[in-house]
Order: structure tokens, then C-alpha cells, then sequence
């Protein structure tokens, strides 16, 4: 064709899954050195699901009463673990309440007001555990060494009980940190909000060993902007709110299509349209495939 190599490049990286937003992006998805990849969404399918309810024991809420509460506060987030909650509601029959006065903080969980009472749902790690002790703490380690996400439940300031989620790795995610480590010459590092051993536990399966944990949005960025100011060139690729501003600071930031937030998908040069991520190390070789011919 006639075509100009890198806009030849952008046609067939669109066929392969991968919408880079120009050629300049399409050239920057060539230089990358360094991997960033963030964990729920991106590595996993997104798709998380309930595994199980922990009403905590004393007065509050019932299995189902805990999961309608969950939902109703949930129901507004686009976050892929709101959306289970919402999902295993409906599931189960209940019909949550409606919230008011919503508000979510990235990497953390919500906040939103369900028949008069406050109730927040979250990062047990981020959130404050007034009124619950050890069965608490066990039901969340427990969880967690499953690799499952455990999400808190409060009403009113006192943990009232557990959410264990489960998400499972991307068929295409272990063969995907392999093409990028072998296309890098340096493994992918996983940047993720949520707790160590689940991250561990799913970094082992994806074959990634550099893991950071436990990130707020503006440690995501941090990271990267560090491995900037060294002179690297970052590809991050993500899909929450929580990654934007990595997503944003990176050499190219590459957004997750079907489970990114609208911010993500702003936010990224190129977006991963097929939901595949194994489209992400095609396209880096095919942008360096294309910069020869333009050289
Ligand atoms: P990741 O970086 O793996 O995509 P996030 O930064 O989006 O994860 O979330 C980090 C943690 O914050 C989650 O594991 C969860 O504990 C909590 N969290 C964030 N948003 C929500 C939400 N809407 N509902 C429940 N928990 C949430
Ligand atoms: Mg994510």
C-alpha cells in the first residue's frame, strides 16, 4: 500500500485489537522499555464474581440483608468489583435499596447513604475496623490467602461483615508478561490497589514476580513517574479510574476497552478494543516493525 508506514501500522494494530489514538502514540508503543501492568481488569478477566457473604456475628445485617446493603451502595460505582456485588444481588433475588449521597475514593471503596444509614463498603485495609475483632481479621486473612479480594461492609462506622470476590486470570495474561519480558529484555511489574498476597497469589500465576500492592492512584503514579525520571520509557497498561494518572504520566498509557472506566479510556493513548491482551505485545512489535520502514 501507500500508505505511510506508521498509519499502515495503526490499520493493522486495529485489526490485531489495539486502537492507537495517532501515530505519534503508535510510534511511542515501540520505545517502551519498561511494563507496568495493573492488576483487576487488566490482568484478571474483570469479570469478578461473589464467592461468599460473612455477616459478622452479633445484631447487624443477615446474609442477604449484608449483600442488599453491599448493593445499594454499590449500585452507582462502575468499579468491576461494585459490579459484582450488584450482580449477586440480583442473583440471589434482593432488591437493594436506593443510595443517596454517593461518593467512591479510587483504590479505597464507597460511601453512600441506604435508608437513613451511612454505609461504606472497601478495602478492608483502607477502611476503618471499629466494633470488629479477631473473627474479622480471620475471615479477611483467610480470604485474601485464597487469593480472593475481601471487600468490608460498614453501617454506620462499625464493620458489619465480608464480601469474598474472586477473579481469574486472563487466559492470554501469562503468555502476554512473557512476549513483553522478551520484547523489553526486563520483566512487567504489577502495580495494583488491592491486597499483597492476593496480588502475589496472582502474579505467581501470570509469572510476574515485582509486585507492588496496596497503591492509592497517586503511588501508581509515583512509580512511574520515577522509572521516568531515570530515563525509561513506561507502557502502562490499566482500566479504573484508580490508574488515569499513571495512565496519563506514562510514555503510552494503554486502557483496558471492555472493563475501562470512561476516565481510563480518556485518559490512555491507545486502548485495547478486542479484550485481548495479548494484543498489547503485537502492537509493540508491530510499531518497532513499522519505525524500521520509516527509518
Ligand atoms: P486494582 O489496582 O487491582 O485494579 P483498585 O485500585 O481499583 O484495584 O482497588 C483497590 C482496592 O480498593 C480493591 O481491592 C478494593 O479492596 C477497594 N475498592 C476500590 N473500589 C471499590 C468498590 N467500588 N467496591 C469495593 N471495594 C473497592
Ligand atoms: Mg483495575
Amino acid at each position: 500500500s501507500t500508505m505511510p508506514p506508521l498509519l499502515s501500522a495503526i490499520a493493522t494494530a486495529g485489526r490485531h485489537g489495539v486502537l492507537a489514538k495517532s501515530a505519534v502514540v503508535m510510534e511511542r508503543l515501540g520505545q517502551i522499555d519498561t511494563v507496568a501492568l495493573d492488576k483487576t481488569g487488566t490482568l484478571t478477566e474483570g469479570t469478578p464474581r461473589v464467592t461468599s457473604v460473612h455477616p459478622l456475628p452479633g445484631s447487624g445485617p443477615d446474609e442477604s440483608a449484608l449483600l442488599a446493603l453491599a448493593a445499594a451502595a454499590e449500585r452507582p460505582s462502575e468499579h468491576p468489583l461494585a459490579r459484582a456485588v450488584v450482580d449477586a444481588a440480583r442473583e440471589r433475588g434482593l432488591s437493594p435499596r436506593e443510595a443517596t449521597a454517593f461518593s467512591s475514593v479510587p483504590g479505597e471503596g464507597v460511601t453512600a447513604t441506604v435508608a437513613g444509614r451511612t454505609v461504606r463498603v472497601g478495602s478492608p485495609a483502607r477502611l476503618p475496623d471499629t466494633g470488629a475483632g479477631e473473627p474479622y481479621r480471620r475471615v479477611v486473612r483467610d480470604l485474601e490467602d485464597a487469593g480472593h479480594t475481601a471487600v468490608a461492609v460498614l453501617q454506620d462506622g462499625v464493620v458489619v461483615g465480608v464480601l469474598g470476590i474472586g477473579d481469574r486470570p486472563r487466559p492470554d495474561a501469562r503468555a502476554t508478561v512473557a512476549a513483553l519480558t522478551a520484547l523489553t529484555g526486563r520483566a512487567p511489574v504489577l502495580l495494583t490497589g488491592d491486597n499483597e498476597r492476593a496480588a502475589r497469589r496472582l502474579a505467581a500465576e501470570v509469572g510476574i514476580t515485582d509486585v507492588r500492592a496496596g497503591l492509592l492512584p497517586e503511588q501508581k503514579l509515583a512509580a512511574v513517574e520515577a522509572w521516568e525520571a531515570e530515563g525509561r520509557r513506561v507502557l502502562v497498561v490499566g482500566d479504573g479510574v484508580n490508574d488515569a494518572p499513571a495512565l496519563a504520566a506514562a510514555h503510552c498509557g494503554t486502557a483496558m476497552g471492555r472493563a475501562g472506566s470512561d476516565l481510563a479510556l480518556e485518559t490512555a493513548d491507545a486502548v485495547v478494543v478486542r479484550d485481548e491482551l495479548a494484543a498489547v505485545p503485537a502492537t509493540v512489535q508491530l510499531s518497532r516493525t513499522a519505525r524500521r520502514l520509516v527509518i
